[in-house]
């Protein structure tokens, strides 16, 4: 008998699952991502939920044979470890994780990716049209893409490819990254982001009406999305962000030249009408190569979990004629 495993590593959660030799999910184990006060924490709780989830499927960890790895980053890919990431606490430098994994289920094979990859890895692996081009978007906390381009997962120096919520698309750097740098597409349409850019669109055209609460410490996206078509500053915002959106979306079809461009991350998948159905009505105006389809992911919050386990069935790669029994 052929196992596998994969592992989600987010900032807040931690999750692993367990698939038998046709790839059917036959344990899961979930934890909170713990905060520390070390990178080996970290990695203990990682070990610890994957071992969870073997005792779940009923198997020892020794028997699985290849396992995949969605994580936040950045990485040194070549040491198997997250370095520095930015939503832990500071104390957190170094998290091994492809060692440690690879003693723990006695195999070297064990395949590390940033969640964006992951996604697209999953997509590739799980979704009706799985073309050889295809893009992963996620709109979350943050932005990111997993790229797929003429078969080849794009991993890119240290496993950073994809970093498109970081390409500019306001000049004027109105607003600053959590990055550090100004005009950053994640600056203005992430989750965590949206707040500010809508006190934005308010100081620019103060005429315009809201009930919107902008001053309030606990004023997230999630209130611009509420009050859809009830008040005139979040219909506005909404439009603002879609067409921001449908640029930043626009430069990644021109870069990769994909035939599927799927949407995951709690922005895209809570607002699917407000957001991914309004970036398909720009892009097809603002892109000149092919106009991809985009589509949400059928996975939801699971995307990154299904590709890592694709990762492992695959050997990296989400191809399905690779897939090992
Ligand atoms: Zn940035």
């Amino acid at each position: 008998m052929v196992y596998y495993a994969g592992v989600d590593l987010g900032a807040t959660n931690l999750r692993a699952a367990v698939a038998d030799d046709d790839g059917t999910t036959i344990g899961v184990s979930r934890n909170a991502t713990p905060r520390g006060p070390t990178g080996i924490d970290v990695t203990e709780g990682v070990l610890r939920t994957l071992r969870e989830a073997c005792g779940d499927a009923g198997i020892e960890p020794e028997s699985i044979d290849a396992a995949g790895i969605g994580s936040i980053g950045p990485f040194d890919l070549a040491e198997g470890a997250v370095i520095d990431p930015a939503n832990l606490p500071d104390s957190i430098d170094r998290i091994p994780l492809t060692g440690p994994i690879e003693k723990l289920i006695d195999s070297e094979e064990v395949h590390l990716h940033n969640d964006t990859t992951a996604g697209v890895i999953g997509e590739r692996f799980h979704a009706d049209r799985n073309p050889a081009d295809m893009v992963y978007i996620t709109i979350s906390s943050g932005i990111g893409a997993g790229v797929c381009c003429d078969g080849e997962i794009l991993d890119g120096w240290d496993g950073n490819a994809g970093e498109v919520g970081h390409t500019v698309v306001d000049p004027r750097g109105r607003l600053t990254c959590g990055c550090g740098h100004d005009g950053h597409w994640e600056a203005y349409c992430s989750g965590n982001a949206i707040p500010d850019f809508v006190r934005l669109l308010a100081e620019d055209d103060p005429t315009i009406d809201t009930d919107l609460p902008l001053e309030d410490p606990d004023f997230t996206a999630k209130d611009v999305f509420e009050f859809a078509g009830e008040d005139e500053l979040a219909d506005y915002a909404i439009d603002q962000l879609a067409h921001w959106n449908a640029i930043g979306v626009s430069n990644v079809i021109h870069s990769f030249a994909p035939i599927v461009v799927s949407f995951g991350g709690a922005v895209a998948l809570h607002n699917e009408d407000l957001v991914v159905d309004r970036i398909r009505q720009r892009v097809s105006e603002m892109v000149m190569a092919n106009v991809p389809e985009i589509r949400v992911t059928d996975h939801g919050d699971d995307v990154v979990l299904e590709g890592a386990l694709a990762s492992a069935m695959t050997e990296g790669t989400g191809d399905r004629s690779r897939f090992k029994r």
